[in-house]
């Protein structure tokens, strides 16, 4: 059987509290053999890393999401700086940018969720407000502070953007050469992931890819290089199909996989091989 990593999943969730070590098993079972527990906050970070110190297959990243910036502390970087230490700490993640909804647009407070799918609707924007301003500098301040801490501490980044590519590459670009980051949940065009691939950095892929209006993000898939992606869930969020709008797990990057196989015309041992070995070269203590 093919193996396969579950790069980016949201393991200390409330959603597998009643049945987590089934869910481990059945990714396990799936021949998803390692998993990374992404932190949203520092008690989200600190929950993933217990999880890795419980389980062999799980690893953790360590971050402030920046939808939550406005509740971040106004210094992350030594709270990050003591987990990174941790031997099963394998990046810092998830960090980036997210405009998708700013203060100025009726219900913006309300953005908790760190992902959603990236084919859905765009939201209309309305004039930037004095608020918007604030949220987009503070998300950007602690995007700042969590790269500090990826060159100090030599461990690369998970990125989430949305509705913030340019600003995102931005921010990004001058640490390039240095740090490298992962543009998680990839769903722009093959323009946009050959800027990523351009400053040394990567794109990894979830269960979109398996979605009847996911054709564009097949289209990037056919056409990004075979050692230059890597494969998630982002669970608990978009499970693939034949689990659409289920909860996700990471056993369903099987799903993932036998889709972008399909995409990339290759074998599931080729792709296997090909996203193991780019995940083990970019999370170096995986
Ligand atoms: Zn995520």
């Amino acid at each position: 059987m093919a193996t396969f990593y579950d790069t980016h999943a949201h393991l200390d969730y409330p959603d597998y509290k009643d049945d987590f070590a089934e869910v481990i098993a059945r990714a396990q079972a799936a021949g998803i053999s390692k998993m990374i527990s992404i932190g949203t906050s520092l008690d989200s970070s600190e929950r993933a890393i217990r999880l890795a110190e419980k389980y062999p297959a799980i690893y953790a990243a360590v971050g402030w999401h920046p939808s939550d910036a406005m509740k971040a502390p106004s210094d992350l970087r030594p709270a990050l700086r003591e987990m990174c230490k941790h031997p099963k700490v394998v990046a810092i993640g998830e960090i980036g940018l997210d405009y998708h909804r700013l203060p100025g647009m009726s219900g913006a407070r309300g953005v908790t969720r760190p992902t959603m799918p990236v084919a859905a609707g765009r939201v209309t924007p309305c004039a930037p407000s004095e608020d918007d301003t604030r949220y987009k500098q503070r998300q950007a301040d602690i995007f700042q502070q969590q790269l500090e801490v990826a060159i100090e501490t030599g461990l690369n980044c998970v990125i989430h953007q949305r509705d913030a590519f340019d600003d995102t590459l931005a921010q990004i670009k001058p640490f390039s050469g240095k740090v490298r980051g992962v543009f998680h949940c990839f769903g722009e065009n093959a323009g946009r992931m050959r800027l990523v691939l351009d400053i040394g950095s990567l794109v990894s892929f979830t269960g979109i890819v398996t979605f009847k209006n996911g054709q564009n993000v097949r289209d990037t898939v056919a056409a990004t290089p075979l050692d230059k992606f890597m494969l998630e869930t982002d669970c608990p969020y978009l499970a693939p199909v034949p689990y659409r709008g289920k909860r996700c797990e990471p056993a369903y990057v099987k799903e993932i996989s036998e889709v972008v196989a399909q995409v990339k015309n290759c074998s599931l041992d080729e792709l296997s091989a090909a996203t193991c070995k780019t995940a083990q070269e970019f999370f170096r203590k995986l």
